[in-house]
């Protein structure tokens, strides 16, 4: 299997390149933000649960995104590998991640980290709340969320450093160039 995780702050173009990533590799992607985005527009009983949470910018607790991320693996038995994109999102999760995946005979070929600036990131952020309207990325809310970043996730970097499985790419230029770049990358598994 090819198991990987694309990594950045809100903003960083791990959406865009997932898409072109799947069609590329044939991988099945995990987005945890887009299934609790599916869940909340369902009304599901998880939707509920986490839907005030999430329009604040908060991180979902652990325990819940956990059991959300292992159930999408489980539910995808032939696949030949996952793209993890807003997972893991704290060292507790990555933790969770490495054992799940160990379980099944398998682990993460790497963590690609897409490299943005701050001020792009806002540009970029203010862009996107124009044109999808997501009440997450309003001014106020993108606020808690870099908090988030910067308190909880940007730590989820050394833990994989440390297991020498952290590749860096510059997140800003052309689409199909730093698309390249994560080729590179991944064709190096
Ligand atoms: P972004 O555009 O910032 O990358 P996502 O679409 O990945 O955001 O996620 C949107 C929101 O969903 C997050 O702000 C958070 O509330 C929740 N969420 C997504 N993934 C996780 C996770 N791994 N752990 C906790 N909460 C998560």
């Amino acid at each position: 299997m090819l198991n990987f995780v694309l990594f950045g702050p809100p903003g960083a173009g791990k959406g865009t390149q997932s898409q072109k990533l799947i069609d590329q590799y044939q991988l099945i992607h995990i987005s945890t933000g887009d299934i609790f985005r599916e869940h909340i527009k369902n009304q599901t009983p998880l939707g509920q649960q986490v839907s005030a949470l999430i329009a604040d910018g908060q991180l979902v607790p652990d325990q819940i995104t956990i059991a959300m991320l292992e159930e999408e693996v489980d539910s995808n038995p032939n696949a030949k590998g996952f793209i993890f994109d807003g997972f893991p999102r704290t060292v507790p999760q990555a933790q969770a991640l490495d054992e799940f995946l160990e379980s099944k005979g398998t682990g993460l070929a790497g963590v690609i980290a897409l490299d943005v600036d701050q001020e792009e990131l806002t540009r970029r952020i203010a862009q996107r709340q124009k044109e999808t309207g997501r009440v997450d990325d309003q001014a106020d809310k993108l606020q808690k969320r870099i908090e988030e970043y910067f308190s909880k996730t940007v730590h989820v970097l050394p833990y994989y450093e440390a297991q020498q499985k952290l590749s860096k790419v510059n997140g800003i230029g052309n689409v199909d160039d730093i698309f390249a770049e994560l080729r590179t990358v991944i064709d190096n598994y």
